[in-house]
């Protein structure tokens, strides 16, 4: 066809006519389509990612789009301490999905990477660590057997996991670099930026950048993308994720009775179960030890009474360390000044989309809102929401959590709340350290990006 076209061309002179049709018959023909894979190994659960962008195109900003978001069977791995050999098989089912995805001549060149975040960083004990070196061997076992390119298998530490998510919303939207009216790509304007909140189960990351200068050089991340320099303010709160937090709650009203029987405020009136108090206290977040005395068993009834929720959260964080100081949250945390807008993801979203929170509500609403569930009695609680969930029972404690973290924790106010949306994905692609985690180590963005010079293999 170009033959006939270059010659027709020719014989009438049209060199400019050749140059684009040669221009377009490039353009038509479809792009090669390459394809990642990334593990994000939570503390409970894994999820896996596959992200394709077309090869002629790869460091482009905005063309890395998710193709598969796939949840491991099972809980997390850093639970498979005592049997590792399950924590490599539990990664196998959505592995054969993700392969069963990508045309089978490009598996052996599909980079595959796993990151492990605060889970793994909790197993710090010496006897942990010895678990967590038998878990990474039969991670590596199983991925090694399959046909991609597994290349690597990191603990992220929290610095990372925060500026890697807030790389991820930046990029899928197109924040980082644009196309302008002159005909060239430019970096733009900083106010587009946004800030990132995640929530896992064990730990919660806060990232964004701030107006003025970051004092506190263990919170600052430095990189350069696409021929820009940022530095993100980025911390990560270990044992502040909801799971931790919930734990935290329950192990201090065990404190408190001495009966076998705990009045719950967090939970709903009516609600009521027996719960083992073994596994609470092995929570390496969870630091006191079992009464002496105490039953094996505690059976916790629910109080439905938000104040008293509120009260008995707040004692999980120390505020006083932070006292008088404008840029300090709570534990003695620096923080510089709130700016510009956030996207709050994870356990944000699920408490508020759970609690139809996520669109725009003002925080008067959003406050009467998750009180008034709390003090919904269970009964009714279990008929609205018929598609019982094991999450149902904990949605008052976390909603109340979420409002505490934010607003007394961060410093987030009336006037700033608007600034914060509720958001899984973002571009049809979901939220989370995953994406600038591999974009990072595949070099897919022209990029010194976070050195990970912290991060371990496990
Ligand atoms: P991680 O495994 O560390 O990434 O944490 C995931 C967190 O999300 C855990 O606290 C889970 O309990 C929680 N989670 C996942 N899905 C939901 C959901 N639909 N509703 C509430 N919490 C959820």
């Amino acid at each position: 066809v170009l033959t006939i076209l270059l010659g027709a061309a020719a014989a009438s002179g049209l060199t400019t006519l050749i140059l684009f049709l040669v221009e377009a018959t490039s353009i038509l023909l479809p792009a090669d389509t390459k394809f990642g894979i990334v593990f994000d190994a939570g503390s409970s659960h894994t999820s896996l990612f596959v992200y394709k962008w077309p090869a002629d195109k790869e460091n482009n900003t905005g063309v890395v789009s998710q193709a598969l978001a796939c949840q491991a069977e099972g809980s997390g791995i850093s639970s498979y301490t005592s049997d590792p050999a399950l924590a490599g098989e539990s990664l196998r089912g959505c592995l054969e999905e993700a392969l069963a995805l990508i045309p089978e001549a490009q598996h052996r060149e599909t980079p595959t990477f796993l990151g492990a975040t605060a889970g793994m960083r909790l197993l710090s004990s010496e006897e942990q660590l010895s678990g967590r070196a038998h878990l990474s061997l039969e991670v590596a076992r199983v991925l090694s057997q399959s046909s991609v390119d597994f290349l690597r298998r990191l603990a992220l530490v929290g610095l990372d996991e925060g500026a890697f998510a807030w790389i991820t919303i930046n990029y899928v939207l197109g924040s980082l670099l644009q196309y302008t009216f002159s005909g060239e790509w430019a970096r733009p304007p900083e106010a587009t930026l946004v800030g990132a909140l995640d929530m896992g189960g064990a730990s919660t990351q806060m990232s964004f950048v701030p107006g003025g200068p970051i004092l506190d050089a263990s919170t600052k991340a430095s990189f350069i993308l696409y021929g820009s320099s940022y530095s993100v303010y980025s911390h990560s709160y270990l044992c502040f994720g909801r799971d931790e937090v919930l734990n935290r709650l329950l192990a201090r009203l065990v404190q408190g009775s001495h009966s076998g029987l705990a009045r719950h405020p967090c939970y709903h009136s009516g609600y009521r179960a027996t719960v083992p108090l073994a596994p609470l206290f092995e929570s390496p977040c969870v630091h006191t030890s079992m009464p002496p005395g105490a039953a094996q068993n505690l059976t916790v009834e629910g109080a439905g009474n938000p104040g008293a929720c509120v009260s008995a959260i707040r004692e999980l964080f120390n505020f006083s360390s932070c006292e008088g100081q404008a840029d300090c949250t709570f534990d003695g945390v620096y923080q510089p000044l709130l700016q510009g807008r956030f996207y709050a993801f994870s356990n944000f979203y699920y408490t508020f989309h759970f609690l139809n929170l996520t669109s725009g509500q003002t925080l008067d609403t959003v406050n009467a809102t998750v009180w008034e569930f709390c003090q919904r009695p269970w009964k009714l609680v279990e008929v609205s929401y018929p598609e019982h969930t094991s999450w149902l029972r904990d949605y008052c404690a976390s909603g109340l959590y979420i409002l505490t973290l934010l607003l007394e924790g961060y410093g987030f106010s009336e006037e700033t709340w608007p600034s914060i949306e509720f958001r899984r994905q973002a571009g049809g692609t979901d939220i989370g350290w995953t994406l600038g985690y591999m974009l990072n180590l595949t070099n897919m963005i022209p990029a010194k990006a976070p050195a990970m010079k912290q991060a371990e293999n496990y």
